[in-house]
């Protein structure tokens, strides 16, 4: 028998840095057809940008799943979206909830698209929460940083439906890149909170490589600018180069401190500043309905 498994523990490069509870981590398609300039997935997997679907998905998924314990926590996805454009067709991660529905798991679906509504009527038989990510509500900055991905007025629209039904959910805010959408994210988070998310999760912008060479090639003239705060100032760590704890504090702080004022839980992703954190879990997984 194939040792292939698609379900598979969440260990995010052994960062001490992610304060994530235990929880799995699946992904229905590899790679992502958003095209994010600032994606990180893109350092590790081939052919990144091409986005296709798990080869035997549903028997795989059927025999991970025979092996989890109850109330494990699937997040779904955390190296790709799990609804691309093709999930519009193809179904897939539709039916990987049908699946779900058979066994007593949480789940934490993370996404840029608004298609998750499609899926709404199982959401609702599901002990599930829904982050979705938005860095920006100005349409034309998102058209230009997630160039493939649903508008974010699409995305405030999902979010708002979802809340609407019964469905608790967060909003990434992830990540703030300096010069770009460091300043103007007030209106997003009062869109969010008016849309029903209850949680923001945030973490300023740590390039690799690859996301490196697409940011700067987007926007060159800050290009010098965002040079000395990452490699003047900032440090490398792992595969990423991040800007100086002072900064990324001052930001996360900033950040924390206007949910704070609208009444939304608040907390870092890979940073480190468990002190800035309001809610439970940084990945909005307590959203998880603990009972259906
Ligand atoms: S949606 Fe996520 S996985 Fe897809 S390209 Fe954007 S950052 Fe990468």
């Amino acid at each position: 028998m194939s040792s292939t498994q698609l379900i598979k523990l969440f260990d995010p490069w052994r960062s001490k840095l992610c304060t994530c509870p235990v929880k799995y981590s699946f992904d229905p398609y590899t790679g992502c057809a958003h095209r994010c300039l600032y994606c990180y997935a893109s350092s590790y997997i081939r052919d990144f940008y091409n986005c296709r679907p798990k080869k035997n998905l549903l028997k795989i998924i059927r025999r991970d799943l025979e092996k989890l314990p109850e109330n494990t926590i699937i997040s779904m996805s955390n190296s790709s979206d799990p609804y691309p454009w093709m999930e519009r067709e193809l179904k897939l991660t539709r039916r990987c909830l049908e699946e779900f529905m058979k066994s007593n798991l949480r789940i934490l679906v993370v996404t840029k698209s608004d298609l998750v509504v499609r899926d709404i009527d199982l959401l609702k038989e599901l002990r599930v929460a829904v982050t979705i990510s938005i860095t920006t509500i100005d349409d034309w900055l998102a058209k230009k940083i997630e160039p493939l991905a649903p508008a974010p007025s699409k995305r405030l629209k999902a979010l708002s439906k979802l809340s609407e039904e019964g469905v608790n959910t967060g909003l990434r805010l992830d990540p703030i890149i300096p010069f770009i959408n460091d300043d103007n994210y007030r209106e997003l988070l009062i869109e969010a909170r008016n849309c029903g998310v209850k949680h923001v999760v945030s973490s300023l912008f740590k390039p690799r490589y690859d996301s490196w060479t697409r940011v700067v090639s987007s926007f060159p003239e800050i290009e010098d600018s965002l040079r000395k705060i990452y490699f003047l100032e900032g440090e490398r760590i792992g595969r990423s180069w991040y800007a100086s704890r002072e900064l990324r504090f001052r930001t996360m702080k900033k950040v924390s401190e206007e949910c704070k004022r609208l009444g939304l839980g608040f907390a870092t992703c890979r940073e480190g500043f468990e002190e800035l954190h309001t809610s439970q879990t940084c990945d909005g997984s307590h959203l998880i309905r603990k009972t259906i």
